[in-house]
């Protein structure tokens, strides 16, 4: 009763969180144009795209994804054999656990009708199976906690995921051993079905099951006379073998009924065999209840992400089913650190101590931004900003998506998401840097007003802090030189260098930029040799306010034409940079603070 009822009530949580959890694939808005695409709407997209490859050729493509990606799951196999091995032993073993065990009066039995849990090949296969995910914890265990892979961070999540597989096993284990032992169960076993009434014949099959089969008993200690336990053997045979195989097939729980056995009284007095047993039936009910929640729905989520990614390729999504995609690969991610150990600016963390610089990480902050949308609770602007630079600092160098075991597009989902970030109406001044030529080179993938604004805002925010920039005629007094600016240039090696400049237009005569306009002055303001000057000088306006500063593509150009080794690129970089210090110093402060 005990048992239905629990069952039952898991089953239930499991059933109606998982249809949550699946709804949010379709709620949770974080990519470009999501917000104006209804539920429904990318619930039919979907459902239309799955039976549209189902009934086509790439269901070739999507079994192939099946077989590779998610029963072999190849894609970590090309990246470390440990963490295959690790993640085959818990998933398969688990999987086998699940259905010739815990499932074994749906599944087992109904393929073998003779099955009994504690008959082979079944009571061997059940403990292989158990072992294996045993070993896979202790491997993953070992890659936390000893190896400490770099970039591999554990979480709450980690630890509750990596807990409640090893106390179902561990209980599991220790629930078989202690049966080994126990008087009591092996008195009842002999009760109920040995139909043994004399004490001599009695005697003798405990004996033997004593010495066999490691029962404790309070009445028999060994050594025992051989003739005893060749009666015994005989009793065995005739009463008992069409039910038990040999314990040593059990060899994890009879290894660890052998360390038990001095306390084997004790452990029957106690009923420690019924404590374990609910111990392990309720770990596995609040396993299954709080699957959905937990990392291990990744198990779902990362065999869609797997096989949805292995159709659409490189195929252009619709908005809504790129929207569903999206939201759903935030579940897939197994915060396997995989990308985070592969990524590109890594280095930057050093700088920033922004977790979000780290793929894997982002994608925890990302779900949290999804559920904070979804729920109508914005995340805090410290959290959102830092959110925007670990996606803005991203080069979209795509090798995290190529490493991903769960197949996840992170960069197209980075992008989305950063486009989304950039339209919340404070100024980005990275959309200014070179880091956004990825922005330029996805233009299509956004509405053509929405890739302008974030760019307007930040020239804007510029604009407003240097007066040059807002005015269209360039024959302006000049503000006296700023002693700050030009000891802040002097401190980098690279400003050093524009002192030797003597004005041969060089640089001004290789540039790309500078090459597009008919009358480039008139465009850009200065040009570089100017702006080089105007550095020199300390005119901080002149040289901040000049459209070439903010249209530089830093190419170098310039730098490498340079005849005298002026740093002529970087020089630009370090202008701009101080220019957005300064202005974020002005403007971001009080937004931050609203
Ligand atoms: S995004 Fe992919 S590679 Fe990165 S932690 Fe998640 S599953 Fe691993
Ligand atoms: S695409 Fe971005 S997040 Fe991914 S590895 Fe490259 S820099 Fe890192
Ligand atoms: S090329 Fe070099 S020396 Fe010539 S103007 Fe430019 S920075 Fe000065
Ligand atoms: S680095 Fe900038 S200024 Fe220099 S040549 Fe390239 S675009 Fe022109």
């Amino acid at each position: 009763m005990f048992l239905k009822v629990s069952l039952y009530i898991s089953l239930v949580i499991f059933l109606i969180a998982l249809i949550y959890k699946v709804s949010t694939w379709f709620r949770y808005k974080i990519g470009i144009g999501a917000a104006e695409i209804s539920t429904s709407t990318r619930f039919f997209s979907a459902l239309k795209g799955i039976v549209s490859t189902i009934f086509s050729v790439k269901i070739l493509t999507l079994l192939k994804a099946f077989v590779l990606d998610v029963l072999l799951q190849f894609r970590i196999l090309r990246e470390d054999f440990l963490r295959w091995i690790m993640h085959i032993f818990i998933y398969g073993g688990f999987m086998l656990l699940l259905l010739m065990h815990a499932l074994d009066k749906y599944v087992t039995i109904v393929i073998w009708k003779n099955y009994y849990s504690t008959i082979n090949p079944f009571m061997f296969l059940r403990d292989l199976f158990g072992a294996l995910v045993i070993v896979g914890v202790l491997i993953a265990i070992y890659r936390r906690f000893i190896l400490k892979v770099p970039r591999l961070f554990s979480n709450a999540m980690d630890i509750y995921a990596i807990l409640i597989v090893a106390v179902i096993m561990l209980s599991g284990i220790f629930l078989e051993a202690t049966k080994m032992v126990a008087y009591s169960d092996y008195k009842r076993m002999v009760d109920e079905y040995s139909g043994l009434n004399d004490p001599q014949e009695l005697k003798s099959l405990e004996a033997y099951w004593v010495k066999e089969f490691g029962v404790v008993s309070p009445n028999l200690t060994g050594p025992f006379d051989e003739k005893v336990l060749q009666k015994g053997k005989e009793l065995h045979e005739s009463s008992c073998e069409s039910c038990h195989a040999r314990p040593q097939w059990a060899f994890t729980g009879y290894g660890a009924a052998k360390i038990l056995s001095p306390i084997g009284l004790w452990i029957d007095r106690a009923r420690l065999p019924s404590v374990l047993w609910y111990v392990h039936i309720l770990a596995c009910f609040v396993g299954l209840a709080y699957l959905p929640f937990s990392k291990m729905f990744h198990i779902f989520a990362s065999s869609v992400s797997l096989l949805a990614n292995g159709v659409i390729g490189k195929e252009k999504l619709s908005p809504a089913n790129r929207a569903t995609l999206q939201a759903m690969e935030l579940d897939a991610c197994t915060h396997c650190g995989t990308c985070s150990l592969r990524c590109s600016v890594i280095m930057a963390f050093e700088e920033l101590m922004n977790m979000n610089i780290f793929p894997s990480e982002k994608m925890a902050s990302l779900k949290a931004l999804a559920s904070s949308k979804a729920s109508g609770k914005e995340l805090s602007p410290e959290a959102l900003r830092r959110i925007q630079e670990g996606v803005y600092l991203c080069s979209n160098c795509y090798r995290c998506t190529v490493v991903c075991p769960a197949g996840i597009n992170l960069q197209d989902l980075w992008f989305s998401v950063r486009e989304t970030l950039l339209q919340r109406g404070y100024p980005e001044f990275l959309v200014l840097s070179p880091l956004s030529f990825y922005r330029g080179l996805m233009k299509e993938e956004t509405v053509l007003k929405d890739y302008e604004k974030p760019l307007i805002q930040a020239r804007e925010a510029i604009a407003a802090q240097c007066d040059l920039m807002k005015k269209k005629e360039k024959a302006l007094p000049l503000t006296p030189a700023n002693r700050a600016l030009q000891s802040g240039l002097n401190l980098s090696a690279q400003a050093k260098t524009f002192s030797v400049c003597f004005g041969c237009q060089t640089c001004t005569t290789v540039c790309p930029v500078v090459g597009n306009y008919e009358n480039p002055q008139e465009a850009l303001g200065l040009l570089p040799h100017q702006i080089m000057h105007a550095a020199g000088l300390g005119l901080r306006d002149l040289a901040f306010g000049s459209n070439m500063l903010w249209d530089c593509l830093t190419c170098y150009q310039c730098q490498e034409q340079c005849p005298q080794g002026v740093h002529v690129t970087d020089v630009l970089y370090e202008l701009k940079n101080l220019a957005v210090k300064q202005v974020r110093e002005k403007t971001q402060a009080p937004m931050e603070r609203e």
